[in-house]
């Protein structure tokens, strides 16, 4: 298996690192062709607005909604936003690969990033350590998406749509690898 992580901005190399310690092969991806042969592609959280820019610039914006929209693709915070339907920003350039409509920087700034543990569907064993910063939630869903978690009073911060994923947070902040294996695990139902 061999999945590749967007790398123009943001906290790839943490990623990277995570699906290394699954022994999984990574690579990190810069250009189109780089994302031939993958099995899998996550995108990191960082500034969508500059990964939004910079995929522009490399040629990368069709690249990635061709591939999202036949491999399994997991966008974390700022990737969250960029695997979006709806950002309610004309022009903030997104994917739109999944059926989400997304608010960016949804927490202001007095609580612009916090810390908190969510049971995530899917997950076995203790709630997951969730690392907020700056992030985005889930404000509508079509019918095709499942919510994977919320926080507690009710904003949608984990979703699933067949083989696309997106989470609010950084998983690869922490040292919590189950997020990381449950979409190794989308990947391989893909290959079997
Ligand atoms: N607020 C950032 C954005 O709009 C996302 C923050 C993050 O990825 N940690 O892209």
């Amino acid at each position: 298996m061999k999945i590749g992580v967007l790398a123009l901005q943001g906290a790839f190399i943490e990623h990277v690192k995570m699906l290394r310690q699954l022994n999984v092969q990574a690579v990190e991806v810069r250009l189109p062709h780089q994302l031939q042969g993958l099995d899998g592609l996550i995108i990191p959280g960082g500034e969508s607005t500059t990964i939004g820019k910079l995929a522009t610039e490399y040629g990368l914006i069709e690249p990635l909604r061709r591939f999202s929209e036949c491999r399994p693709t997991w966008g974390t915070c700022a990737g969250m936003i960029f695997l979006a339907r709806d950002i309610g920003i004309e022009e903030q350039p997104i994917l739109g690969s999944m059926d989400i409509t997304v608010d960016r920087n949804a927490f202001g700034r007095q609580i612009d990033s916090f810390e908190t543990d969510l049971d995530i569907a899917g997950l076995a064993g203790e709630p997951f350590h969730a690392v907020f910063i700056r992030a985005p939630v889930v404000t509508a869903v079509d019918g095709a998406v499942d919510v994977l978690a919320r926080l507690d009073d009710g904003r949608i911060v984990a979703v699933r749509q067949g083989r696309l994923l997106a989470t609010a947070f950084h998983p690869e902040l922490t040292n919590d690898l189950r997020l990381h294996a449950f979409f190794c695990a989308i990947v391989e139902e893909t290959l079997a």
